[in-house]
C-alpha cells in the first residue's frame, strides 16, 4: 500500500492536469493517476481547439470566466507560450432563444465589453456568414480558443515540475472510502491518502456509481468536421471569428473556429450525439450526421462548400440542467468530484482545478460554484 501521497487525482484530462499544477504548486504530495496515455483521444481533453469566451447566460460563468482568462494568461507566462489564441467571439442569435440576451444581461452586469450587431452589421463585419433579417450578432473581441493537445501536456509537466507523480497506463478500479482516508486500487497497485479528487471525466459515473453515487450523467458521442473554404483569405483568425449560434429551441446549435493550420475550418454541433459510455463509445463519426452537418454548414457559411476534409469524435458527460458537477461527495468530505461539463468545461480548466484545490485543502472554496452542487440532484444520488 503506498502512503506517500497526500492527494489523488484519479483522471488527468483537462480538469486534473490543472488541479495537479495547482496543488503541487502549494508544496502539496500529489499524484495524478491516469488510465491512458497523457494526450489520448478517448476522453474529452483532446484535439485541436476549444472555445473560450466570456459569454454565458448565468452571472456565475461569466465570474468564472473572468478568473480563468486570468490564470491562462498566468500560464502562459509560466511557460513562455501563447495558450489562449484571440480571434474575437460572435454569437449569432435568433428569435426564440431568450440565452442570447442573457449572455447580453450577464456581460453587461459583469462589465465585459461586447457589441451587439444587426443584420445590416453583421453582414459587412462577417459577410462569410449568411444571416436573415432576424438573426443578431454579439461580438466580444477576447474570444477565442485554447488547444487541449497543447495545454493538457504542459500543465501536467508544470505539475510534475512542482513535484507531482504522474502515473499514466493505470486504471483505478476500486475506491474504499474510510473515515479519514480513501484506498485506491488499480490492477498492481494500491494508495492509500488523505484526499481523493475525481476527475474522470465520462468514466465518472460509473467509477461514482461504485461507491454508491448515482449521478444522473449522460455520455455522448459527439463529432465535428473540418471544411477547406474557397476562399481561405476570409477564414483567418484575423477575419473569422471562434462562432456559437443561439438557434430556437428544438435546432441544435453549431459552433466552430477561423481556418487551423491549414487543416480548414473545423464546425460542429452541440449536443448532437448519440448516447454511448465511455467504456463502449465508437472512434468514428457518423456518416449520416456528417452529412447533416456539411448541409447545415453549406447554408451557414455557403464558403464551406468544398467536402469534409477531417473529422472527429468526442465525449461529452452531461447534466440532466447541462451545469457542472464540482463538490465534495455527499457525506464524505476526503472525496472531491468535478464532472458532467455537457460540452462547455475546457475553457474553465484553470479555474475548476483552482476550486478543486480550494475544496480538496480547506472542504470550501468562495469561487462562485452554487449552480454545481450534488444537491440539486438529491433526489436521484443515493
Ligand atoms: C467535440 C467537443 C467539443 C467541445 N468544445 C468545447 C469548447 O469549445 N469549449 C469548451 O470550453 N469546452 C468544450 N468541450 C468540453 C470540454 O472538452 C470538456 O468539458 C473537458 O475536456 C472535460 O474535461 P475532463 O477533465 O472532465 O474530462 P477528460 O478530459 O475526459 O478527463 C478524464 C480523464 O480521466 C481518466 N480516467 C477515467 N477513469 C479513470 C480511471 N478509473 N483510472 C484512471 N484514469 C481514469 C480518462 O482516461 C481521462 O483522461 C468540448 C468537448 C467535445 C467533446
Amino acid at each position: 500500500m503506498n502512503t506517500d501521497f497526500e492527494f489523488a487525482i484519479v483522471g488527468g484530462g483537462g480538469m486534473g492536469s490543472t488541479t495537479a499544477y495547482y496543488l503541487a504548486r502549494e508544496k502539496n504530495s500529489v499524484i495524478v493517476i491516469e488510465q491512458f496515455d497523457i494526450g489520448h483521444n478517448r476522453g474529452a481533453s483532446h484535439g485541436e481547439n476549444r472555445i473560450i469566451r466570456y459569454s454565458y447566460e448565468h452571472l456565475d460563468y461569466v465570474k468564472l470566466a473572468k478568473e480563468t482568462y486570468k490564470l491562462w494568461y498566468e500560464a502562459e507566462k509560466e511557460l513562455k507560450r501563447t495558450l489562449v489564441h484571440h480571434t474575437g467571439g460572435l454569437d449569432l442569435g435568433h428569435p426564440g432563444n431568450t440565452d442570447f440576451d442573457d449572455c447580453i444581461r450577464c456581460m453587461t452586469h459583469e462589465g465585459v465589453p461586447f457589441e451587439v450587431l444587426d443584420h445590416v452589421e453583421l453582414r459587412k463585419r462577417f459577410p462569410q456568414f449568411e444571416v436573415n433579417s432576424t438573426t443578431r450578432g454579439l461580438f466580444q473581441k477576447d474570444g477565442g480558443y485554447v488547444t487541449p493537445d497543447v495545454s493538457v501536456p504542459a500543465f501536467l509537466k508544470l505539475a510534475e515540475d512542482n513535484g507531482a507523480a504522474i502515473k499514466s497506463n493505470t486504471t483505478i478500479e476500486s475506491i474504499k472510502i474510510l473515515d479519514d482516508c480513501v484506498e485506491i486500487t488499480s490492477q498492481s497497485q494500491s494508495w492509500r491518502v488523505k484526499k481523493l479528487i475525481l476527475t474522470a471525466g465520462p468514466w465518472a459515473g460509473p467509477l461514482l456509481e461504485s461507491i454508491g453515487f448515482n449521478l444522473p450523467l449522460t455520455v455522448t458521442l459527439e463529432q465535428y468536421a473540418f471544411f477547406t473554404p474557397q476562399n481561405k483569405e476570409e477564414f483567418q483568425e484575423n477575419r473569422f471569428p471562434v462562432f456559437f449560434t443561439y438557434l430556437p429551441p428544438g435546432e441544435l446549435d453549431l459552433y466552430g473556429f477561423p481556418n487551423y493550420n491549414e487543416l480548414g475550418i473545423k464546425v460542429g454541433e452541440h449536443r448532437a450525439g448519440k448516447i454511448t459510455t465511455a467504456s463502449t463509445r465508437s472512434m468514428t463519426p457518423d456518416s449520416d450526421k456528417l452529412e447533416t452537418l456539411q448541409s447545415r454548414v453549406r447554408k451557414l457559411i455557403p464558403d464551406l462548400s468544398g467536402p469534409i476534409t477531417n473529422s472527429a469524435t468526442c465525449l461529452y458527460a452531461n447534466t440532466p440542467d447541462t451545469h457542472f458537477v464540482i463538490d465534495l461527495l455527499p457525506g464524505c468530505n476526503n472525496v472531491v468530484v468535478a464532472a458532467g461539463f455537457s460540452g462547455h468545461g475546457f475553457k474553465f480548466i484553470p479555474v475548476v482545478g483552482k476550486i478543486l484545490v480550494d475544496l480538496a485543502t480547506s472542504g470550501t472554496t468562495s469561487r462562485p460554484v452554487a449552480m454545481f452542487g450534488f444537491d440539486r440532484f438529491a433526489s436521484s444520488i443515493v
